[in-house]
């Protein structure tokens, strides 16, 4: 739908621009006709590479960060499921960041070892 909206818009813009350079060619001579047009769309066509530009450099955006770049310290948390009695057993953990218990048997694992 936007490709044809544009494509209607691109239209409309090239007939406006076409029809007023014959009306002006009837009452000017076409070459400064031509030179005006030029000295009018040339400012135009730099606001538009600027903006294309700034459009391009916004949609690229900054990745979030690697997650395999974040800092991990030792740890050892150890995990018991409250229905089955399993054990889990963290030995690294990002820093800083008591990671939220992991689930079994449908249910949140309890934390066995205290954490400093
Ligand atoms: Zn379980």
């Amino acid at each position: 739908m936007l490709s044809v909206a544009l494509a209607a818009l691109s239209g409309l813009i090239w007939g406006v621009g076409d029809f007023s350079g014959g009306k002006a060619t009837q009452r000017a001579a076409v070459l400064p006709v031509v030179w005006i047009s030029k000295l009018i769309s040339l400012p135009l066509l730099v606001i538009y590479l600027i903006a294309a530009r700034s459009i391009a450099n916004f949609s690229k955006g900054e990745p979030p960060p690697d997650p395999s770049e974040r800092e991990l310290e030792d740890v050892d948390y150890r995990y018991k499921c409250i229905v089955c009695g399993a054990q889990v057993v963290l030995y690294a953990a990002p820093e800083g960041e008591v990671p939220d218990p992991p689930r079994h048997c449908r249910e949140t694992m309890s934390l066995v070892t205290p954490v400093e």
